[in-house]
């Protein structure tokens, strides 16, 4: 399979500075498939600074249609290339194809979206008190770095990057040194389908050095970082030294709450999917799954018995439903967590191991009589381990659901419209879905309370966030 292995700036490939490069291995063998150019800080110095030219000469007065048009071609030339992004992510990352196939087509899907916003993402005339005439106006803030982590590739570059262009911005995209491929590939089309050179340059690299660098680089206006909450952390302060504006969409650790009166039954056999899709490595896997009691045991039987004809193996397959884990350190890092809850008197419902053979496969794996203080109940494993509790009362249950630091997403299960409202606008969780366990919308807002993150990707939101808001008075 042919893919890029450079950097790509100023509308076309080339090496980094210092000439290194990153090994990639696939995690479905475990074995190197290829290299890529990873870049330093001069190539940030480089990129941000034809950012910024692309942006002030090109870009940034475009008339809204053209821009339009471009994002729109950008759409359906993604959507022709389906297939070969899904291949490359697959072999990347090692996500099931299926899988892949969709989130490819929702980056296209992105991409169509925001260039219709285009038209519709608009100011505001106000009446201020003292007469005259007074307007808003949004404008585009120059340079944004994007920064996206090895879970969803693809998708996460295709809905920072569609939203920021669409506002006027360029942007300088770093994706994560596990999955550098198909971000090097948006780029290539979105050039092919009209986008001019410099608006979108793309630099793999390692996130400690170059990632710092981007962040501090004067030209950056803002960042747009998905990952760990650690290093989004870290991002919040060095953007503070020059109030880089900043959206952060970080961790999560996910409850799914089933109610007696629901249809457990569903709830129990589409949840497995809910926390074991991607292995595990979803930020809005539903982690934690709380069972009314008189429900319980009869739940986690069908939740076990679905999770056991889960399909595990080869992500090359149509019908392959969970893939191996992104890297063996990934998946030593998530042992580690099962050897806690094993030493800490937790029951290993099912999974647990890894099967035979090559690649960082590890089991899905059903945990109960997880403590509250144990680091698989209150850490995000990144991993496919659910833990199972069973609760009595709804206020004592929604207190536990609360007490995480972090508060991405969740599910809530029940057939009683006002428990469900009620209990929606308890959970603290910037995403919440009733009667299934879907998080994303591309219309729709996305992120999280707490240490989830700030700010919101997609939907109008998305716009805003790419936007500064500017007030003119204008004098009768
Ligand atoms: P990570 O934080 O290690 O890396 C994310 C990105 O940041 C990568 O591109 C990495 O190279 C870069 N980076 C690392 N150090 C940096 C630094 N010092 N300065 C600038 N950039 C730096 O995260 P990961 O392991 O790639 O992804 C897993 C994490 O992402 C999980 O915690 C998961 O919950 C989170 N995530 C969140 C969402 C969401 O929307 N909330 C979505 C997907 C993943």
């Amino acid at each position: 399979m042919t893919f890029p292995t450079q950097l790509f700036v100023d509308g076309g490939f080339r090496d980094s500075t210092s000439g290194n490069r990153t090994t990639l291995v696939n995690p479905a063998t475990g074995e190197p498939f290829g290299e890529v150019a990873a870049g330093g800080v001069e190539d940030v110095n480089g990129a941000a600074e034809s950012a910024f030219q692309a942006w002030e000469t090109v870009w940034r007065d475009m008339k809204p249609g053209k821009r339009a048009e471009i994002l729109y071609s950008v759409a359906r030339v993604l959507r022709e290339n389906i297939e070969m992004i899904a291949r490359l992510e697959s072999l990347q990352i090692g996500k099931p194809i299926s899988d892949a196939r969709d989130e490819a087509a929702l980056g296209a899907r992105v991409f169509e979206y925001y260039a219709g916003a285009i038209g519709k993402f608009c100011g505001q005339t106000i009446p201020v008190s003292g007469g005259g005439f007074d307007f808003t106006l949004r404008q585009s803030m120059g340079v944004v770095a994007a920064i996206v982590p090895w879970n969803f590739p693809f998708p996460i570059a295709c809905w920072k990057v569609a939203p920021a262009l669409a506002a006027g911005n360029a942007v300088v995209l770093k994706p994560a040194s596990l999955s550098p491929l198909t971000a090097l590939v948006l780029a290539e089309l979105a050039h092919r389908a009209g986008l001019p050179a410099g608006v979108l340059q793309v630099l793999p690299g390692p996130g400690s050095a170059m990632g710092d660098a981007l962040v501090r680089h004067p030209r950056v206006r803002k960042v747009s970082f998905t990952g760990s909450t650690e290093v989004g952390r870290h991002i919040m302060a060095l953007a503070s030294q020059d109030l880089k504006r900043i959206s952060l969409e970080l961790g999560g650790k996910s409850p799914n709450i089933v109610f007696a009166d629901a249809d457990w039954k569903r709830a129990a056999e589409s949840s497995p999917m809910s926390v074991f899709a991607n292995t595990g490595q979803d930020c809005c896997a539903r982690s934690r799954v709380f069972v009314e009691r008189s429900v319980f045991e009869p739940f986690v039987e069908a939740f076990v018995s679905t999770t056991r004809k889960l399909v595990v193996g080869d992500p090359g397959l149509d019908e392959t439903q969970i893939g191996p884990m992104v890297s063996a350190g990934q998946r030593a890092t998530v042992e580690e967590f099962l050897k806690d809850a094993r030493a800490r008197g937790s029951r290993v419902a099912c999974g647990g191991g890894r099967p035979d053979g090559k690649g960082f496969y590890l089991e899905p794996t059903v945990l109960l009589d997880v403590g509250r203080d144990d680091r698989c109940w209150r850490e995000e494993i990144f991993g496919p381990v659910v833990c199972i509790t069973a609760f009595d009362d709804e206020r004592e249950m929604l207190r536990e659901v609360n007490a995480s630091p972090y508060g991405l997403s969740g599910s809530i299960w029940t057939n009683d419209l006002r428990r469900a409202l009620r209990v929606s606008r308890a959970v603290e969780s910037g995403v919440l879905s009733v009667n299934t366990n879907s998080s994303l919308h591309v219309e729709a807002p996305f992120g999280g309370f707490k240490l989830s993150g700030i700010g919101r990707d997609l939907g109008m939101h998305a716009m805003e966030g790419y936007t500064e808001l500017k007030n003119v008075y204008v004098a009768e």
